[in-house]
């Protein structure tokens, strides 16, 4: 029989590999049969971490085939797998907001912690199983870029202890120095076309009846990104158009500095206004101390369009 599969959000970033990888580890450990998937390429972020704890990437798929599988970092039909609506979710792992629908009885864990990799760590402390050196740094780079090392105001006390568990697990004797390599890792914007950078780790909400994109880039220059403003909103305006969004939030935020700025294209420019309290200038919103977009941009958002 074909593995039951484990995966994360599309557009996956470090959590959802990491938590696909831990959860289905886990799962293994308590007699089940699992396979870590992911749902797309890992950035560059995750690349560089899977090269530095030797692991592989796991296999990438659009549609699962088996009829049963668990999701990890993330709970919405729009951000999983094409042919979700087919399946059955026996396990759902995750730290974001729920918009879920079951027909069936499940396991779901929902915690407002820094990463689900976080969450992940207290069921393998609950039942005592040891976590391998290569998965736990997957995990403690899962933690890292969730929380952009402890910065984002999603951080919680349990977070700041598990780091350093994680961090010894591990065998990284220096947590921050090892955080800051593998953030800025996921920085290197130069060689990336506009497309790519407003897709890369878009996520679709939906707030009234409209399907909203925000996407969000990590960057240590914001005003290198904004240079290319007139692309990227070639770009953005083409994805609309295409997919059929009723507009596209581009966060661009400053990792050493935690803030952010945005682009925005689409209808409503004044309800995004009203949800941050501030205007649109030429197209770009600062959005001074906002790194978040689960915590400072999706509730705010959802708020005000609704
Ligand atoms: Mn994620
Ligand atoms: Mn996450």
């Amino acid at each position: 029989m074909a593995k039951e599969l484990v995966f994360g959000h599309q557009n996956p970033d470090t959590d959802a590999i990491a938590a696909a990888l831990a959860a289905s580890y886990y799962l293994n450990k308590k007699g089940l049969d699992t396979e870590a998937v992911a749902l797309g390429a890992p950035n560059d972020e995750t690349n560089f971490a899977l090269k530095y704890f030797g692991v592989k990437t796991p296999r990438i798929i659009d549609k699962a085939d088996t009829k049963e599988v668990v999701l990890v970092d993330h709970n919405e039909a729009g951000q999983s797998v094409s042919n979700i609506k087919d399946l059955t979710v026996t396990h759902v792992f995750d730290h974001h907001k729920i918009d879920f629908k079951t027909s069936a009885p499940l396991f779901y864990h929902a915690e407002a912690l820094g990463s689900t990799s976080t969450i992940l760590y207290g069921f393998f402390k609950k039942d005592g199983i040891k976590i391998p050196k290569d998965l736990a740094g997957m995990m403690l780079s899962a933690l890292i870029s969730d929380t952009l090392l402890l910065k984002s105001p999603t951080t919680t006390d349990v977070d700041r202890q598990v780091i350093k568990e994680l961090a010894e697990d591990a065998e990284i004797s220096d947590y921050d120095k090892y955080g800051l390599e593998l953030l800025k890792a996921g920085t290197d914007l130069s060689k990336k076309s506009e497309k790519d950078l407003i897709d890369g780790d878009a996520k679709s909400f939906q707030f009234g009846n409209k399907t909203y994109r925000i996407g969000q880039v990590n960057t240590v220059d914001i005003q290198s990104v904004l240079a290319r403003k007139d692309a990227l909103k070639k770009e953005i305006e083409t994805e609309n158009k295409e997919k059929g969004f009723a507009g596209f939030l581009f966060v661009i935020t400053d990792i050493l500095n935690s803030n952010s700025v945005a682009l925005y294209f689409g209808d409503d420019q004044t309800k995004i206004e009203s949800a941050f309290n501030r205007e649109f200038k030429d197209d770009v919103i600062d959005l001074p101390g906002v790194v978040s977009r689960k915590k400072q941009i999706v509730p705010p958002l959802t708020e005000s369009f609704n």
